[in-house]
């Protein structure tokens, strides 16, 4: 999707803080860290949320969470981690483009789950 932010991000285009590809997967900071850890990981294909997967193109959620799995290892996460995916606009998503919110290195409240 020409018009897309992670899409761009993917590609190389805008420049991230990238931790993990392949040629499926992208894992990268978040800009605006919401934990001591925050990484997004992202498919490089353009899937706009949850909401938009299907027989055809889910095989590269269970990438991503592999790459989760590795990344969280990576960056230390010993004690445990969150992962969060916002699907549309109650749950606040901001960028549609389907992402995996990854985030540890403290206690999490336990106010959303
Ligand atoms: P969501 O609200 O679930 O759609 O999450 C979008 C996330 O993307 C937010 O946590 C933002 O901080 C993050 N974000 C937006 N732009 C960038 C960027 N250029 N690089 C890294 N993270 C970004
Ligand atoms: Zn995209």
């Amino acid at each position: 999707m020409s018009d897309c932010l992670f899409c761009k991000i993917a590609a190389g285009e805008i420049p991230s803080t990238c931790l993990y590809e392949d040629e499926n997967v992208f894992a990268f900071r978040d800009i605006n860290p919401q934990a001591p850890v925050h990484f997004l990981v992202i498919p490089k294909t353009h899937i706009g949320s949850v909401a938009e997967l299907n027989a055809e193109n889910s095989a590269v959620v269970s990438k991503c969470f592999e790459v989760i799995a590795k990344v969280a290892e990576q960056e230390g996460l010993t004690g445990g981690y969150r992962v969060i995916s916002n699907c549309g606009a109650d749950a606040g998503q901001t960028v549609h483009h389907l992402h995996f919110h990854v985030l540890g290195g403290a206690k999490m409240g336990e106010k959303i789950l």
